[in-house]
Parts: C-alpha cells; structure tokens; sequence
C-alpha cells in the first residue's frame, strides 16, 4: 500500500540546506566577479580585457568556470552589447560611451555551479537605455519575490511578465529562458519569462533555479550570429538580460548570487 504521506520523490534536483552552502561560495565568486567587471567596464576597454579580468578572478577565488569550454565556449563570460541580448563571446570589440553591455558569468566551487548577469551603462546612455534595464532588472527581482515553494513555474513567468507590462512597451525574449541550476550549469525546469497562469510544476524547497529575463526596446524575435554563439534582436533594438541564482528555501528565497543574499530589495516592500 502507497503512504500518502511519503514525500512524492521530485523530478527535481533537491538540495540540502548543506548543499545550498556549496552553492552560496559559487554564488559569491560570481557575485564578486560581476562588481569587479562593474567596476572596470568602461569606454575604451575590450571585451577580452573584461574576460581577462573575471578569468583571474574566478579562479584565484578557488573556483573553475561553468563557461570555459561549455561547448566549446572561449570565454568565462559572455560579453553582450548593444543589440546582442545574451551568449556575445568576449574579443577585440571595444566599449564605448553609451553601449550597454550585459555581462553573464558563472563559476563552480567542490562541484556546484553559480550563474548570473548584469547590465552596465557606459557613461551617458539614452535614457530609454537606461530605463529598460532598469525594467529589466525590476522584472528579475518580481520573479525571484514569487520563487517560494507552492508557486507554478507558469505563474513565476506570469509575475515577471506582468512587472514588464507594467514598466513599459518592451519586448520579453522567449527564446530564452531561465533555468534549474545545481550539479549543473543548465538544469530542469525551464523557467519561463512569460505567463502561463496555473501551469507547471510547483517550485519546491531544495530546488535552485536561475532567473533571467531578457527584454528588448523592440520585438522578441532572436537571430544567432554566424560565430554560432552570438543572439542578437532581429529588429537590432537595443536588448538587456539580468539573472540570479536562486535557492528556494522553507524562508524568503535566498539569492546566491547576490553579495547580501538578496536581504536588502527582499526586505524592502
Ligand atoms: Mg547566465
Ligand atoms: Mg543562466
């Protein structure tokens, strides 16, 4: 006879409150790292010397990267500018004032991996630049207050999509989504940027997830360069991408990839 109270066994990585320690020293090399490259990207810089940078730093952190070489992948950051929305691969390009560059980094420590990106302006950037990010960057934050457990993957993307809609006329990437993240870099579920109300799996304590809208200034449509790696906007509008990795806890979700671990926005209403 089946007892009805015995935990149905998840199609999901579960972690323990161990593991998710494991997971919080990646967390933070890429937390780190990303400060770091905030620091130094600026007009007149290459792409390669942001690479170069985070390189050193990951791994006199005592960590490896999830990027290097993940399907032949040459950098341990993907540099994305402009109209480049996500997987731009680090080179001679040079920065410039008013770009926008989003910068995703990952890195892995005793076998755990971490994931995250950031949008940096560069100086002066048009203020509809700065207000997507922005939106961006809000949306991020809208999914990762709903990733507790109980909540519907579909109803997650609704949450992001709606703080979207609400800051503007912006295009959601769907090419793209989040995803589950723990003894790999890429893991199930897909975590959907856009609604799908009631639909799902339910998140559930133990599970990691990275969150990661990408909006654009146009349409959603992607195209991929023929360097294989490259997504750009099909229409060129100007494209940005913020990401977390996140562990769903008993509490309040606790954001690795932040330096406080998310405290500061999550305590804020
Ligand atoms: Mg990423
Ligand atoms: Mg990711």
């Amino acid at each position: 006879m089946i007892n009805p109270l015995r935990k149905r066994r998840s199609r999901y990585e579960i972690k323990t409150p161990e593991q998710f320690v494991k997971m919080r020293e990646a967390g933070l090399v890429v937390a780190r790292t990303l400060t770091l490259l905030e620091r130094e990207a600026k007009a007149g810089v290459t792409t390669k010397q942001l690479d170069d940078l985070a390189k050193e730093h990951i791994y006199d952190s005592g960590a490896t990267s999830n990027f290097l070489g993940y399907h032949g992948f040459p950098g341990v950051i993907c540099t994305s500018i402009n109209e480049q929305i996500v997987h731009g691969i680090p080179g001679a390009q040079v920065i410039e004032e008013g770009d926008l560059v989003s910068v995703d980094c990952g890195a892995v420590v005793d076998g755990w991996h971490g994931d995250a990106a950031i949008t940096l302006l560069i100086g002066e950037v048009a203020p509809e630049v700065a207000a997507l990010s922005e939106a961006n960057r809000e949306a991020l934050w809208a999914g990762i207050r709903a990733a507790r457990a109980g909540t519907k993957l579909g109803d997650l993307g609704q949450v992001i999509e709606d703080a979207v809609r609400a800051a503007g006329d912006y295009g959601i990437v769907e090419d793209y989504v989040g995803h589950g993240i723990g003894t790999a870099m890429h893991m199930d579920p897909n975590v959907p940027n856009i609604g799908f109300p009631g639909r799902g799996d339910e998140l559930e304590v133990g599970m990691a997830i990275a969150i990661e809208p990408q909006l654009t200034l146009g349409e959603y449509d992607t195209v991929t360069l023929d360097d294989d790696w490259t997504v750009v906007t099909s229409d060129g509008s100007i494209a940005a991408h913020w990401e977390h990795t996140v562990a769903i806890t008993e509490d309040r979700p606790w954001v690795l990839t932040a330096e406080d671990g998310g405290t500061e926005i999550l305590q804020s209403a």
